[in-house]
């Protein structure tokens, strides 16, 4: 217990510490590199664009949400407002009863994930097929068949703490189709196995559709002042059978912030992908 404690005050002081590096960063960003009309688009759309960055998919929102030049350019009128909890977007993933979704990760190397950080992806592969859903995973070695391909984040943004991003489902209904993902979280955070697999599900969990739990507020797992991610144009649609306010203490995979730790399926989480899928 003691051992355990001594390695999540040092992961949580990182995240927290990188955190509020990242929100100084990002409004350094937001001032010299988003241009204004973006920011203003966004927020017409109806995001929350504190915190901002350019990445070179687009757009970086809520720390790990991925806003394509293409989707920002789309035309949408719809604006929606966020009134309950446990979310999807309004897009999601066509599955024609059963549908088998391929993952590719680079093994090893410079630009690969070692031994450690595929078992998370394994493991989080394998809470998603646990539950029997209308889609599945299967990790493939071919990335030029994988329906998500799993790549590293610059080693910039893996030093200074970012974990993961990912994008939602296309209006034809496929999954986003990258997942950035550090490929330090063993090596340098000293994350177990359940840890890197709960972050892991998390990103395949905004591939397929998921907002975050307390997107409505994200300091309920976030700390800090209350803040509404916004529900925007690509939908916050409360899922059927989930309760209407969430909690750190339960410790959803979908909370926007993580301390490290394990967070396999709540029951709510399960009720939530049951729906969907
Ligand atoms: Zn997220």
């Amino acid at each position: 217990m003691q051992k355990l404690l001594k390695l999540a005050i040092p992961v949580l002081g990182l995240a927290l510490l990188t955190y509020s590096c990242q929100k100084d960063r990002s409004t350094d960003l937001a001032v010299d590199v988003v241009p204004q009309e973006v920011i203003d688009q966004l927020t017409h759309m109806g995001f929350n664009p504190d915190g901002i960055e350019r990445v070179e998919e687009g757009y970086r929102i809520e720390r790990d949400i991925i806003i394509t030049d293409e989707f920002l350019n789309s035309k949408v009128d719809r604006h929606f407002v966020p009134n309950l909890e446990q979310y999807s977007t309004n897009n999601l993933v066509t599955t024609n009863g059963n549908r088998v979704i391929t993952m590719y990760a680079p093994e090893g190397g410079r630009n690969g994930y070692s031994a450690g950080m595929i078992a998370g992806l394994d493991l989080a592969i394998e809470r998603y097929n646990d539950e029997n859903l209308g889609i599945s995973f299967q990790r493939i070695s071919n990335s030029n068949q994988a329906d998500i391909v799993m790549t590293r984040l610059k080693k910039g943004d893996e030093r200074r703490g970012v974990l993961g991003s990912a994008g939602f489902p296309t209006a034809s209904g496929d999954p986003y189709d990258e997942i950035k993902m550090s490929g330090i979280l063993e090596s340098s955070y000293g994350l177990s196995t359940e840890g890197i697999a709960t972050i892991i599900a998390h990103e395949m969990g905004h591939c397929i559709g998921f907002r975050h739990t307390d997107y409505f507020d994200r300091s309920i797992s976030c700390g800090g002042g209350t803040a509404n991610e916004g529900a925007s144009t690509v939908g916050a649609n409360h899922i059927p059978g989930t309760p209407t306010g969430a909690t750190a203490s339960a410790k959803s995979f979908m909370l926007a912030c993580t301390d490290g730790g394990d967070r396999p399926f709540n029951n709510d989480d399960k009720t939530a992908l049951n729906y969907l899928y």
